[in-house]
C-alpha cells in the first residue's frame, strides 16, 4: 500500500511513543490529571498544526480502562465527561457505582458478543465497535425497548492481522448500506486499532487506509448516515492518526497511567507487554 505522504511533508519524522508501553505513571490526584490532560492536549494541538488542522476538530477520549472508580472520579473532577470503557461488564459496574454522576458518558470501544448488547443498550452512549449486522440487529432491539439511541462506529480492521477485530475494508460499503435499518443507531463513522509497530510508516499506514476508506463511502452513503468521524489514535500513536485525519483519539494510558493487565487481556493475540 502506498503512503499518502510524500517525502518533503515533514511528516515522516513523526514517531509512534510505544516504547513509553507501560511505562506511564500512574494519576493518583486531580492535579496529575489536569497535567497529563493538558500535556495530551498540547501534543493533538502540535500534530494538528503540522497539518493545518483546528484542534477542536479533535475529540480526546480518555480510556479508563482497568482503572478503579476512585482514579475514574479523579478524572470526572479533572473535567472528563466521557469515559471509554473497553469490556462492556467492567463498564456497566462503573457506571452503576457512579450514579451520582449523571452527566458522565459511557462509550465501549471494545468488541461485543450479541448477547452482551442489551447491556450496552441500557447505558452506554457511544459503541465504537460495531462489526456485524447480528450485532447491529440486536443492539437497535434492544435500543428500541429501551427507548434509546447510541451512536456508533464501525470497526474496520486496517492491519490485516487475524488477531485484529472488526469488518475487513472490503466489506464495509455493503455494511454500511444495511445500517439505516436499524433507526436507533446513529452511525458516525469508523474505527480501527492500527498495526502495533514502532515503525511509524507501517502504524500510518493503517490511519490512511481508514480515511480513504471513509472518504470513498462518503461520496455514496445513505443520506441518513453521516460519515464524518475516525476514531483512530491511542497514547502510542495518536500524533501520527491526527496528521492522517483523526476526528477522535483514544487515550489511556498517558492519562491514566500504565495498566497492570497485559493488553492481551484485550486484545486477543497482541503480545504482552
Ligand atoms: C485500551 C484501548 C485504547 C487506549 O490505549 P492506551 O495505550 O492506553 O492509550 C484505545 N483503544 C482501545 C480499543 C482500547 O482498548
Amino acid at each position: 500500500m502506498s503512503s499518502s505522504i510524500t517525502p518533503s511533508s515533514g511528516l515522516e519524522s513523526t514517531q509512534t511513543h510505544h516504547d513509553r508501553h507501560g511505562l506511564y505513571p500512574e494519576a493518583v490526584s486531580v492535579e496529575d490529571f489536569r497535567h497529563n490532560l493538558a500535556a495530551v492536549q498540547a501534543r493533538i494541538a502540535a500534530a494538528c498544526q503540522r497539518v493545518g488542522r483546528d484542534p477542536a476538530s479533535v475529540r480526546l477520549l480518555p480510556v479508563s480502562k482497568t482503572k478503579p472508580e476512585s482514579n475514574l472520579r479523579l478524572a470526572y473532577a479533572a473535567g472528563c465527561r466521557m469515559l471509554g470503557e473497553n469490556k462492556v461488564q467492567e463498564a456497566l459496574g462503573k457506571w452503576e457505582a457512579m450514579q451520582d454522576l449523571s452527566d458522565l458518558q459511557w462509550s465501549v470501544i471494545g468488541h461485543l458478543q450479541t448477547n452482551k448488547a442489551r447491556l450496552v443498550a441500557r447505558f452506554a452512549s457511544e459503541f465504537q465497535a460495531l462489526d456485524s449486522l447480528k450485532l447491529a440487529e440486536a443492539l437497535d432491539r434492544r435500543l428500541q425497548h429501551e427507548g434509546r439511541a447510541l451512536d456508533v462506529f464501525v470497526q474496520v480492521n486496517t492491519s490485516g492481522e487475524a488477531s485484529k477485530y472488526g469488518l475487513a475494508p472490503e466489506n464495509v460499503p455493503a455494511f454500511m448500506h444495511a445500517l439505516p435499518a436499524f433507526t436507533a443507531l446513529r452511525v458516525r463513522g469508523l474505527m480501527t486499532l492500527a498495526r502495533f509497530s514502532s515503525e511509524a510508516e507501517r502504524v500510518r499506514e493503517c490511519f490512511v487506509l481508514l480515511r480513504t476508506l471513509r472518504d470513498r463511502l462518503r461520496q455514496r452513503a445513505p443520506a441518513t448516515i453521516a460519515l464524518d468521524a475516525l476514531s483512530m489514535g491511542m497514547s502510542g500513536d495518536f500524533e501520527i492518526a491526527i496528521e492522517e485525519g483523526a476526528t477522535v483519539v483514544r487515550v489511556g494510558q498517558a492519562i491514566f497511567g500504565a495498566r497492570a493487565l497485559p493488553d492481551s487481556h484485550y486484545w486477543p493475540g497482541e503480545t504482552a507487554q
